[in-house]
């Protein structure tokens, strides 16, 4: 007899108190087919109900007594399996983000369930042409084979005796029936082949073979040196807005797709569609592929199929697309690593830079990660002030690829503006600039910063924002109970709400708005001959919404282009020659202390907007903070002086990546209750931090949402320069809270970084 074998199955319910694996016994019917990584069917609590669950372990030594072990039912068939590697993956992003095993697969598994493939079918005619006239003939003169004749007509006067099925069936109205009787006298057969549901790719205009400049052939040539060599490890690619990043990308992975190695490229979301993944078609053809949210539950299933049986090299994508099922990767590039679309929203929320340094050291694999706006966190990893692990590599390139040139960048004081009369949100500068573009026939975009509205208080004489004076971060404003008050986010800090601005006396002082929309009114009252387009949420529902807002412009329906975010994000538009950037300092008063770096990053990918083809371009960064060390280094595009100032205001505050922050947040309907376990866990903390000078503690104070649908939140937060004394401690808090409190009536959140 041979000797039983279990399984460790994860079931596919995500609670923390089911986040186990549980252990089953293979049937023998199965044994063989049962992997790691295979989906199956259990029986599983009281009543057996079937649910799905991933095996993530086999072994032949059972856990418990074996008459209480239940049995695998049977192979889940509809449900993909994954991989070794990508629970290894998930296991990792369990631990690192807090969320259940369950919910970590489900994130790894970009495509969970199998979806029809669609066939292909084609009537095929077996007979020669001759031999099929006379059957023709035959069935004509017949009674009750009008139907079958007409079929046969159809094949014999076809080009070369193949019809696609449909189309006949359609057209000629013919049933089953019929093909099925022709078929059976061996006169026809009808064959179906798999297509797979290629995505719309637009191939676009690319293509011409670009010879590397020096610097960028250096750069390719020293990564794929030691690539050669056997060295895997991370580089920065620090490279402005079109300095040919892309190329060395494209060329270091004809390298590396040489030696039989398989590439994960991510790009912004938005970025995707348009024109850059054109390129990369263009260059590798048909051995590239593309994973998105917007591709149908099919398209998206056949490409990953393709990836996973090892007919492509190539996977495009935003952040999910790490997750292609690649056997042999090799390399990960990510583009625009700064993106914030590169930290996912929803639970678990990993950032995808993480993520893929994590993949690519399971995988052997290297990481490329380009920017022209890196994030503080990776160009922190290239410093010599680093000590962790996971150092990067550091590249530059400082000239545009192309001829075309680096704009001019002019600064709107708005407080001067205001001064001088000036109450519109376009300043006189930007109008001027603007009329003049109109007159050439020249385009223009409008960008408005709108992360960051988040209720802060600025005065519109002076720009003063009313700051919090332990964390220098904004206060929002917030409507108590029967009053107006100003609370930091960060520590509780508050203060009653302020009705004259502090430094110059000015009563024009409260919150800021304003939205594409108004700006939309008010350049059409402005330039009432302008074509205008504007493109935001609501402007961009469906597919293909804003690659259609996109493609005309790109076709000159337009003449301005109005947007947020979406509108900056890599797109090349030969004849914009004029960026504004209406309200430039909006992401500065986001009371979050990455303020400083979005609010560089914007400016300088805003501005590299303008002047891409051969004209030269002008830009009006519109701001009432002209001396900030973001927009003044962002006015030089020096990211060298920008990082400089950044780090050190990090180092000053214990900010990130120089120190490590964790926030716990408790929340409970009783809030007596929720402020005790913070209080408890302040406590420990600081018992757990004693004699350790580098570690504080701040708070606990009620979070700035204090009270939402009647459940009660205290944050604390807890800064510390050793990151893993802080996941240590993490796990210490969760385990605590776990045998001192009632699970039943309290929440618990605590987020690293
Ligand atoms: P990035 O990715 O850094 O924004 P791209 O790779 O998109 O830059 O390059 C910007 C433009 O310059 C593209 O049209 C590209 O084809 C062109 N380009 C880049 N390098 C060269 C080169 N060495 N010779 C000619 N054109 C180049
Ligand atoms: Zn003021
Ligand atoms: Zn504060």
């Amino acid at each position: 007899m041979t000797k039983d074998i279990y399984a460790d199955v994860i079931v596919n319910i995500s609670v923390d108190s089911l986040d186990k694996a549980y252990q089953y016994k293979i049937p023998d019917g199965i044994r063989e087919k049962v992997k790691v990584g295979q989906a199956v069917m259990i029986p599983f609590g009281v009543s057996d109900r079937m649910i799905k669950g991933y095996v993530i372990r086999i072994s032949d030594k059972p856990e418990y007594d074996v008459s209480r072990i239940k049995s695998i039912s049977g192979l889940c068939k509809k449900t993909l399996d994954t991989s070794e590697r990508m629970l290894q993956l998930a296991a990792f992003m369990k631990n690192r983000y807090q969320c259940t095993m369950n919910e970590a697969i489900k994130t790894v598994m970009p495509v969970k369930s199998k979806v029809k493939t669609v066939k292909k079918k084609s009537v095929v005619l077996k007979l020669d042409k001759e031999k099929a006239r006379a059957v023709f003939l035959e069935l004509n003169s017949k009674k009750n084979a009008a139907a079958r004749a007409r079929l046969l007509k159809c094949l014999i006067d076809s080009e070369n005796g193949i019809l696609d099925y449909n189309y006949i069936k359609n057209e000629e109205n013919i049933g089953p029936s019929t093909f099925n009787s022709l078929e059976r006298d061996g006169i026809i057969a009808v064959e179906a082949e798999d297509v797979f549901r290629n995505p719309k790719m637009d191939y676009g205009s690319w293509g011409r073979n670009v010879i590397l400049n020096e610097k960028q052939q250096e750069i390719a040539d020293d990564i794929t040196g030691e690539y050669e060599k056997g060295i895997r490890r991370e580089y920065l690619i620090h490279g402005i807005t079109g300095s040919g990043k892309t190329e060395v990308y494209m060329a270091v992975m004809e390298k590396v797709i040489g030696l039989g190695y398989q590439v994960i490229v991510l790009i912004p979301e938005i970025a995707l569609t348009y024109q850059t993944s054109g390129r990369f078609y263009k260059r590798f053809g048909g051995r590239v592929s593309i994973l998105n949210s917007k591709m149908s539950a099919g398209e998206r299933y056949d490409q990953y199929m393709r990836a996973k049986n090892g007919d492509v090299d190539v996977i495009i994508g935003p952040r999910s697309a790490l997750f292609a099922p690649f056997e042999r990767l090799g390399l990960i590039i990510i583009d625009e690593e700064h993106e914030s679309g590169y930290v996912s929203e929803t639970i678990p929320r990993y950032s995808a830079v993480c993520v893929a340094g994590e993949l690519a050291r399971l995988s052997g694999a290297s990481l490329i990660l380009g920017s022209a706006t890196p994030s503080i966190e990776t160009y922190y990893r290239t410093s010599e002030d680093y000590k962790g692990d996971k150092p990067v590599k550091l590249y530059r390139l400082d000239i545009r690829g192309g001829n075309s040139r680096l704009p001019n960048i002019h600064v709107a004081d708005m407080r001067e503006e205001f001064k001088n009369k000036n109450y519109s949100i376009i300043s006189t500068g930007l109008r001027d600039a603007i009329g003049d573009r109109l007159r050439k026939n020249e385009q223009v975009m409008l960008f408005l910063n709108r992360r960051g509205f988040s209720g802060f208080i600025s005065c519109r004489n002076c720009g003063e924002v009313v700051k919090c004076p332990h964390c220098d971060v904004s206060l929002t404003l917030h409507y108590g109970h029967n009053r107006k008050k100003l609370v930091c986010h960060y520590c509780g800090y508050e203060r009653d709400m302020v009705t004259t601005c502090e430094k110059c006396g000015s009563k024009y002082i409260g919150t800021f708005g304003t939205g594409t929309q108004k700006i939309e009114s008010m350049v059409k009252e402005m330039f009432p001959e302008a074509r205008v387009l504007r493109m935001d949420a609501d402007t961009t529902t469906g597919k293909d919404g804003y690659v259609n807002v996109l493609e005309s412009f790109g076709a000159h329906e337009a003449d301005i282009l109005i947007g947020t975010q979406m509108i900056i994000k890599g797109h090349d538009f030969p004849l914009v020659t004029l960026v504004g950037i209406v309200a430039a300092d909006m992401t500065l008063n986001m009371s979050d202390y990455r303020a400083a770096e979005r609010t560089f990053q914007t400016l300088v990918q805003a501005a590299g907007r303008a002047g891409r083809g051969n004209r030269p371009g002008d830009v009006y960064i519109q701001t009432y903070n002209p001396d900030h060390y973001a927009v003044t280094a962002s006015v030089k595009q020096d990211y060298g002086e920008f990082f400089n100032k950044e780090i050190n205001y990090r180092r000053l505050l214990s900010y990130p990546p120089v120190s490590g922050i964790m926030s716990i947040m408790t929340a409970s309907s009783k809030e007596a209750y929720a402020k005790k376990i913070i209080d408890d866990v302040a406590r420990n903390t600081l018992l757990y931090f004693k004699g350790n000078d580098a570690a504080k503690v701040i708070g606990p104070a009620p979070h700035f949402l204090a009270k939402i649908c009647d459940s009660y939140r205290f944050v604390l937060y807890v800064k510390c320069g050793d990151d893993k004394l802080l996941y240590r401690l993490r796990d210490m808090i969760v385990e605590y809270l776990d045998v001192m409190y009632e699970k039943k009536r309290f929440d618990v959140w605590i987020d690293v970084d």
